[in-house]
């Protein structure tokens, strides 16, 4: 696993010969495993495909274990120099206006994305610029005092400018798990609440599931999209593929002087190449959030106690107390442990197992996966179904 933050992942991978799966007749009955972002999605666009779909999981869609649990996730144009994941998050945003409207829901929240910038040029933004002008998207910059007076609840005396992504925000996590889940089941996917273990594979297939109540689930098609059990769930194939690690997200108090200020503010990312510490606003009032997407410590996402690390949580204060001075002595009103699902080197994984090619793996989020969700799905379907090629950045190697 890289220890290194995953914002632009490597896209080194592209010249593999193209692979298709088996075209899935439409009374195929296909199992997907977990309804997190990744899984939730899937079965979607399976369904609308016409395809008979059922969506198992152990705990419910956005659960508190999962990586998809927590009340927001940055939805961002930048991905330095990775074309493939700026387009699928072009298409995610045009899919996550297009899904609120259609249920009646705030998910998207277009507040932009504004980067804390030390350098002159970081790569990270400059290296997205080709794919922007191809869309027709433009950033803006701003000098530090230029941005003080827009945002003056923010330090950049030690910034060398900042950069606003007007297309990006942030989304409703948890909620927009559940919401994809009822829409599933309104448009006649079966859902069921259950702990799964693969049961064995014969002549290159697997055929059944066992239920956490002890009884055996058969489908034709399985898709585990597990989030960080997938290694456990698979320990042969892909066991030190995904590895667990512990994230913390921290809800401050804002002084009641400055709630329009930070509520009214974009999500911002500091790209100070350590901690790459980020934050949102607007978390159904839990406060305002900071995360740290620097590496935690390995983490069983079963059993795990979720008690914040007092050393992490000292830090991200310190540097909360730096950037946003208003917020010296702002109480800690709640904090989240989440796992990150991390892939060797970033990247999604969505591909077959090796013996058994009606058995689909999805996972590897690495920090970066849930704004994907809708744009990702409606490709994992495609894939899944046989109706497109695998994606060569997110094949097993
Ligand atoms: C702290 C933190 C901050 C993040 N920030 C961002 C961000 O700002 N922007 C962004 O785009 N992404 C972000 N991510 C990454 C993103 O949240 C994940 O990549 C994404 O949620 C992964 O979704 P998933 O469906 O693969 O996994 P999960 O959400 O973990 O879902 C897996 C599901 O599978 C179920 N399951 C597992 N095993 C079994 C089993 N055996 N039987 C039945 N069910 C099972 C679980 O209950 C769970 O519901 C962040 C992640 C974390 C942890």
């Amino acid at each position: 696993m890289s220890d290194q933050p995953t914002f632009a992942p490597r896209n080194n991978y592209k010249n593999l010969a193209p692979r298709r799966g088996n075209l899935l007749g439409t009374n195929t009955h296909i199992a997907v495993v977990g309804a997190g972002a990744f899984g939730g999605w899937t079965a979607l666009w399976l369904r609308r495909l016409g395809y008979r779909v059922t969506l198992i999981d152990a705990w419910g869609p956005g659960n508190s274990r999962a990586s998809s649990g927590d009340e927001t996730r940055v939805i961002r144009s930048t991905y330095g120099a990775n074309e493939t994941y700026f387009d699928l998050n072009v298409r995610a945003i045009e899919l996550w206006r297009e899904h609120q409207h259609r249920w009646n829901k705030s998910l998207f929240f277009n507040a932009g994305v504004l980067w804390f910038c030390y350098d002159e040029s970081p790569e990270m933004i400059e290296a997205t610029q080709p794919f922007m002008r191809r869309h027709g998207l433009e950033y803006q910059y701003f000098s530090p005092q230029e941005a003080a007076q827009k945002y003056p609840h923010i330090n950049t005396a030690d910034l060398h400018h900042l950069v606003l992504d007007p297309y990006g925000g942030y989304l409703k996590a948890r909620e927009s798990c559940q919401a994809v889940q009822e829409a599933f089941v309104r448009g006649g996917g079966a859902y069921v609440n259950a702990f799964v273990q693969p049961n064995k594979i014969e002549k290159g297939r697997l055929t059944s599931l066992t239920l956490s109540d002890g009884s055996t689930f058969a489908a034709d098609t399985f898709l585990f999209a597990c989030g960080s059990w997938l290694g456990k769930l698979f320990p042969e194939v892909i066991g030190e593929t995904i590895t667990c690690t512990k994230q913390e997200a921290y809800y401050l108090g804002v002084p009641a002087s400055h709630t329009q200020l930070f509520d009214q503010m974009p999500a911002w990312i500091d790209l100070d190449g350590v901690d790459f510490y980020y934050g949102i606003p607007g978390n159904a009032y839990r406060g305002f959030k900071i995360g740290v997407d620097k590496r935690g410590e390995r983490f069983d996402p079963t059993n795990g106690e979720r008690i914040a690390n007092p050393d992490v949580l000292a830090k991200a204060r310190a540097f909360m107390s730096h950037r946003f001075p208003a917020l010296k002595n702002a109480p800690l009103v709640e904090s989240r442990v989440c796992p990150y699902e991390n892939s060797p080197d970033g990247n999604f994984i969505l591909d077959t197992h090796p013996e058994a090619d009606n058995c689909w793996f999805l996972g590897g989020g690495s920090g970066h996966g849930y704004k994907h969700g809708p744009a990702l799905g409606e490709m994992a379907a495609g894939i899944v179904s046989g109706k497109r090629d695998l994606e060569n950045l997110f094949r097993m190697r």
